[in-house]
């Protein structure tokens, strides 16, 4: 046998949520944000199945070259821009749109030698303070831009947002605010939305939105589930028992031994562990699938194992499958109790996990 661990990547809820943002933001065009290798769940599977997207979002040029490899005609947006002037050839070749974040890029652009001009979105800091160029810069590069060869027209405008994910903030009310002070003189498209804002802002749509996280079925916010917002799990990460042992009362599970055995009981063990990207400080208690019912994890995480009580399935035996997260068990759920985001667990999913699509 081989190792089970595989993560089941459904491309219908790729398409699905997809229709949810089209539904919530009717009258703007969607750049899917497909960043760290499509969130993790394979660049080119997320770039080949969102195909109805207006474009894509990425963070540096070798995601975007990988999109073009994978026969993605649609447009696709630097969003960190050129790190190096040396990249601006290969932008243009690929017919690549770039944020401009920074004066050094506005320069890059003006000493390039290129075919053609390139799209370029310049990326207000309107409070965030990441990336950006101050607003009282705006006026001033926006010229320069308008009257640099290589820079195609419409010059488009952007910004992010730093707490949309939380409803109540003020912050995202004078983000908003400064973007339409910094952009309405310029008459030009406007980009502003993640998840978020596009869940609960419709103020913020504007004329491109910018999903990521709920285009894989995830909640952007701290304390829902993406089934909240009828969003559907793109992947769920699964694996099967391997040995199911009957451990006797007082007998401790694992490595430091944190977890000791109330009862004689059967205990599970399951091929994933932190070395898959399942994460090493998910506690005891934690739920996972067996059966498709709930069982709680005991014990420590291992690189390559974890262990369960199977009290209440006294008859699971190797090879019965186990879920991780994704259908029937949230990823909100799991990344809370372990201290983290869904963000970060789709993202880290090793690659030794076969990942196989589902249509
Ligand atoms: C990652 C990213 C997004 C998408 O954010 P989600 O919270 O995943 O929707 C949008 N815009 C930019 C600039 C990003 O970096």
């Amino acid at each position: 046998m081989t190792r089970p661990a595989r993560a089941l990547i459904d491309v219908a809820a790729l398409r699905h949520n997809l229709s949810r943002v089209r539904a919530l933001a009717p009258a703007s065009r969607v750049f899917a944000i497909v960043k760290a290798n499509g969130y993790g769940h394979g660049l080119a599977r997320v770039g080949r199945s969102l195909q109805e997207a207006d474009g894509f979002g990425v963070a540096c040029l070798e995601e975007a070259l990988a999109l073009r490899e994978a026969s993605i005609p649609q447009r696709i947006l630097l969003l960190g821009g050129v790190f190096d002037p040396s990249e601006l050839p290969l932008v243009d070749q690929h017919r690549l749109d770039v944020v401009v974040h920074d004066e050094s890029q506005v320069e890059f652009l003006e000493r390039a030698r290129l075919h053609r001009p390139i799209s370029v979105w310049l990326k207000i800091d309107t409070g965030m303070h990441r990336l950006g160029v101050h607003p009282a810069s705006v006026p001033r590069l926006w010229q320069r831009l308008v009257e640099c060869a290589n820079v195609a027209r419409p010059i488009r405008v952007l910004s992010h947002l730093a707490n949309a994910d939380r409803p109540q903030e003020q912050q995202t009310c004078s983000q908003l605010s400064c973007l339409l002070a910094c952009a309405g003189g310029l008459a030009t498209e406007i980009s502003v939305a993640n998840s978020a804002a596009i869940l609960t802002r419709p103020g913020s749509h504007r004329d491109w939105v910018r999903p990521g996280i709920m285009l894989y079925g995830i909640s952007p916010f701290p304390d829902s589930q993406g089934t909240q917002y009828d969003l559907r799990p793109a992947m769920t990460l699964m694996t099967q028992l391997i040995a199911v042992r009957r451990v006797e009362e007082g007998e401790t599970i694992g490595y430091g031994g944190t977890w000791r055995c109330p009862q004689a009981m059967p205990v599970g063990v399951a091929a994933i562990g932190y070395g898959d990207g399942y994460p090493r400080h998910a506690p005891s208690g934690t739920a996972v699938l067996v059966n498709g019912k709930r069982v709680p994890l005991i014990g420590r995480i291992s690189m390559d194992l974890i262990t369960l009580d199977l009290r209440t399935q006294p008859h699971a035996r190797p090879g019965d499958p186990v879920v991780l997260w994704g259908r029937g068990l949230p990823i909100e759920e799991l990344a809370q109790r372990a201290g983290t985001i869904a963000y970060e667990l789709v993202c880290r999913v090793a690659s030794r996990v076969k990942f196989t699509e589902e249509a």
